[in-house]
């Protein structure tokens, strides 16, 4: 049993070495020549501190024996000073090349870091940006993980240069003593396993409170963010809000106090039987130089060598505890970016029969870990430009709907057919490129007003042409030539200059971006019209037919104003089609549609 915790305690403690070859691999290939010169003045001042120990043994001896009238058999003991000086000048330099290099790297590597987060996230799903677990993973790895890289690189690099040291120091006393040494080397053990182990238990702490510090940030987000303002304000909420924030904070600083007090004195007393070691040496050195079986000059050496010996002991002591944090860290990191994606597999480009349409054939979904099913057995049929309503309460499943035809998710079972084509046989990109999508969370970007409606067609981001006549069949053009800039107005209030909209307003702007979408056949709008004025309401759907000519469309609405243009009308409940038919049909059967579009009518009388 002993044997066994001993090797598992060694094990972790060597696992401080797991991730350093892609750490260093990971700065050598964001910079070679920093990562070179890195190197070559580590080896320089890991170096020197000896060689100035050993001059300065070379000092004393030949001040000894020039006081003592002795020839000198060497150099002038000037000609040493003069050495030392210029060891000690190399070093300065060494030392501070090593911090700008690190700087500089520092830089590059924090940035190359965050691009890697963000590529991978680029290719995540929807389904993981909804898991919380997973989104935890997310901030770990963004919050730390873009500065530990190098840190370790440093670490690994201190570490190398201490040891370069230690190694020369040993050397130097070697010749006085092996067991010194040896003993040195076993005093300083139960420190280090100390420094792994609490560096591991920090780490710990830091992945089991991801949870907390999100909701940390959210609240902060909340209390400082300009779009919560108003809410915030009217309710009342400040207070109460900064009320949790403080209490995960008190939560959170509690354990960290504890740690940071036992990893304190715990690191003392260990480092404690170091130091007795260090100086039970010292004495014994002390003795044999007034016993004269060592020179002056030898004691002055071996105590210069102690002294440093020790608090580059320390040094590398700090690093391997840092190191194993970083390796914790950085594991967090890869595990993210080696976070396993599943590939679009499919390559058409082309349906099989191109006139047949949108088919969904009983399609069913269940979210993941939801234990209800949000679609069941969903079958319809959409022919090139023919316009669909759904309708239903909140909660029915309208718009999972809309996220399976959008590919955002898969079904269950059932398939979704595009020209004859299973979805899921359609390259991701050229099915994208077919549809217009407006969802109710539409992102109302802090860009100017032409970007935000040039960003329905990435190709043609900046074509000012193509963004009037976007604008203009989202009935958005009257009031964009009103802002100050026109097209060139900054929306939103994150940046300078930046001007409001309003809910209605904004609105518009997502609807131009839907129609800025030409190439796309298939609309999606999701409630488009929920906040604007009844008057444009009524012209866009006057003109929608004429708007949409060769598009599908599937649209969302609660109005029926709307709803009753459409070729057929979706009533769903439940996750379940109810009734199917035209405005006509529907009102004919006298079912649900029927009676809410009375209820609705009698509203307006
Ligand atoms: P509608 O658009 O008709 O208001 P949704 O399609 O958004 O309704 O939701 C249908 C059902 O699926 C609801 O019961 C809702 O709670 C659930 N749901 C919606 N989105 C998610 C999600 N991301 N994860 C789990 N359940 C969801």
């Amino acid at each position: 049993m002993g044997i066994k915790n001993t090797r598992n305690t060694l094990r972790k403690s060597l696992s401080v070495f797991r991730y350093s070859g892609r750490a260093i691999n990971l700065v050598w290939t964001t910079s070679r020549t920093l990562t070179l010169v890195l190197a070559a003045l580590t080896l320089v001042a890991g170096l020197l501190p000896a060689a100035i120990a050993y001059i300065g043994k070379l000092i004393v001896d030949a001040v000894v024996s020039a006081a003592q009238g002795h020839l000198v058999t060497g150099y002038h003991p000037l000609v040493y000073v003069g050495l030392e000086a210029i060891a000690v000048a190399l070093l300065a330099a060494s030392q501070r090349g090593l911090l700008v290099c690190q700087a500089l790297l520092r830089a590059l590597l924090g940035q190359r870091v965050n691009i890697l987060i963000l590529e991978k996230a680029l290719t995540l799903e929807l389904r993981q940006f909804e898991d919380s677990e997973f989104y935890d993973k997310l901030t770990n790895a963004r919050r730390e993980a873009s500065v530990r890289p190098l840190s370790l690189v440093n670490r690994i690099f201190g570490l190398l240069q201490n040891a370069l040291s230690l190694i020369t120091y040993g050397v130097l006393l070697i010749k006085f003593s092996f067991w010194a040494v040896i003993v040195l080397i076993l005093a300083a053990m139960p420190a280090f396993i100390a420094e792994t182990r609490f560096a591991g238990e920090a780490f710990r702490i830091f992945s089991w409170r991801a949870p907390e510090t999100r909701q940390q940030h959210y609240i902060e987000n909340l209390l400082a963010r300009e779009d919560f303002a108003t809410e915030i304000k009217l309710y009342q909420l400040g207070e109460m809000l900064l009320e949790r924030y403080r209490n995960i904070f008190t939560q959170l600083y509690s354990e960290d106090k504890d740690l940071t007090l036992r990893r304190g004195m715990w690191g003392y007393l260990l480092s404690l039987v170091s130091t007795v070691a260090f100086y039970i040496a010292y004495a014994w050195i002390v003795l044999e130089a007034v016993a004269s079986k060592i020179s002056l000059g030898d004691m002055t050496m071996y105590l210069t060598v102690f002294r440093q010996g020790q608090s580059t002991f320390a040094n590398a002591l700090t690093s391997i505890g840092g190191m194993y944090e970083d390796n914790l860290y950085l594991s967090n990191l890869y595990d993210f970016l080696e976070e396993k994606v599943t590939k679009p597999w499919g390559e058409a480009t082309k349906g099989l029969f191109p006139q047949d349409g949108i088919r969904f054939e009983n399609v069913s979904f269940t979210y993941p870990g939801s234990s209800k099913p949000a679609l069941k057995n969903i079958s319809l049929h959409l022919k090139p430009g023919e316009k669909l309503a759904i309708v239903g309460e909140n909660g029915s499943g309208k718009t999972t709907l809309i996220k399976l035809l959008t590919r955002l998710y898969t079904p269950d079972s059932g398939r979704i057919l595009l020209d004859g084509l299973d979805l899921q046989e359609w390259d991701v990109d050229v099915l994208q490129k077919r549809i217009g999508v407006i969802f109710q969370n539409f992102v109302r970007y802090q860009f100017t007003v032409g970007e935000n409606i040039g960003i329905g067609d990435v190709n043609n981001l900046e074509d000012k042409h193509l963004w009037q006549i976007a604008a203009q069949k989202g009935l958005a053009q009257t009031f964009i030539e009103k802002l100050p800039h026109s097209f060139q107005t900054q929306l939103g209030r994150w940046f300078k200059g930046g001007q409001e909209l309003s809910g209605g307003q904004w609105q518009k702007i997502a609807l131009a971006r839907a129609f800025m979408r030409t190439q796309a056949d298939i609309l999606v709008l999701d409630e488009p019209t929920s906040a604007i004025d009844a008057q444009a309401e009524f012209e866009i759907f006057n003109h929608f037919r004429t708007l949409t000519q060769n598009q599908m469309v599937f649209l969302i609405s609660h109005r029926f104003s709307t709803v009753r243009m459409a070729d057929k009308i979706l009533v769903i409940e439940n996750g379940e089609i109810i009734e199917q038919g035209t405005h006509q049909q529907l009102l004919e059967t006298g079912g649900l549609y029927a009676r809410l579009f009375f209820l609705q009518a009698a509203g307006y009388q």
